[in-house]
């Protein structure tokens, strides 16, 4: 390893060629296919009732998301062109024809996830989307990602297409709301921009998700829960009714360098817990922690077992104790 990693740039203009650079040697997953979505698995999550609802999540492949945050390494699991038209309705066909051939009951919910923005028409061509309002209009409710800037208007035909019996929920990153860092992340948002952009959903009566990060580059961990617990605080003040916090983790070769660097480390498990905690404790809405990879965090895997238990639980109950 370089004893002498170089620094991420101060100046935004030389950010994004630094974060590229580094992705050199990271190899995309291969074998993605346009008209097959990666992956789609059931799930289930506290809804706004009390009750469990079930979840259909379809991770759509699409092209990568044309922001390139410095923590981000969703594109490993995109494509480098756009999808042909119609591939999109495809993949959720394909999805929803071996969803139904497993399970009896169809979920109630539908999150159609695609490592970008479901409003992009670079990751999925506008003309798919009077077809999947019509693939989503047998679920409760439909929940995209949304990059923050492509939140407005454009979001109103889909919404009208659902129809009234499936709510729309926009989840956006809002990643912290340290303001130093997130300009550091390369998002291309600040506090005040993430905040209309909440306000234009919440006016429109789309439900709002917000993920968070916990633990971002260049924050210890005594640092990063307290800004993870003030970012859930933000969420909640610009509308949020459910925040997800996901911990920091490397594998795209910017984070890495950082690390290098004594710029960044995962979050220690009980930043996390004690983060989700906090969060549900406020009992303002419904707040998650992501217990993917947790070997990341945790490598023990007897304590590793605990902290997914605990995790699962908080997320499940949405109580403390
Ligand atoms: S906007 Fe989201 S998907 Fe796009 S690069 Fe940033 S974190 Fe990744």
């Amino acid at each position: 390893m370089n004893p002498h990693p170089e620094p991420y740039p101060q100046r935004r203009a030389e950010r994004q060629a630094w974060i590229l650079a580094r992705r050199a040697g990271i190899a995309r997953t291969p074998g993605l296919d346009p008209r097959r979505p990666s992956h789609w698995l059931r799930e289930s999550e506290p809804d706004p009732a009390g009750g469990q609802a079930s979840i259909l999540t379809i991770f759509l492949t699409n092209r990568e998301c044309p922001w390139h945050c410095l923590m981000c390494d969703l594109w490993r699991h995109t494509l480098e062109e756009t999808v042909p038209e119609g591939a999109i309705t495809e993949q959720v066909a394909l999805a929803l024809a071996a969803d139904a051939a497993e399970h009896p009951r169809r979920a109630q919910w539908l999150k159609l996830y695609n490592a970008g923005s479901f409003f992009d028409p670079g990751a999925i061509p506008v003309s798919d989307r009077p077809e999947l309002a019509r693939q989503a209009r047998a679920f409760e409710r439909l929940v995209v990602e949304c990059h923050p800037k492509l939140v407005g208007d454009r979001v109103l035909p889909f919404r009208e297409s659902l129809g009234a019996g499936t709510r729309l929920e926009l989840a956006l990153g809002l990643e912290t709301a340290h303001p130093v860092i997130l300009e550091r992340l390369n998002k291309g948002i600040d506090r005040q921009s993430f905040r209309r952009a909440a306000q234009w959903i919440r006016h429109h009566d789309i439900e709002l998700r917000v993920f968070v990060l916990v633990k971002p580059p260049f924050l210890d961990d005594p640092e990063a829960l307290e800004w993870a617990c003030r970012s859930i605080d933000f969420a909640f003040d610009c509308g949020a009714g459910t925040v997800s916090l996901i911990p920091t983790r490397g594998g795209n070769g910017a984070l890495e360098a950082l690390a290098a660097r004594g710029e960044f480390a995962p979050p220690r498990p009980e930043t996390l817990e004690s983060a989700l905690a906090y969060g549900v404790g406020l009992r303002r809405g419904r707040v998650f922690a992501d217990t993917w990879d947790l070997e990341t965090l945790e490598p023990d895997p007897a304590r590793r077992a605990s902290l997914q238990e605990r995790l699962e639980r908080l997320n499940r109950l949405q109580r403390i104790g």
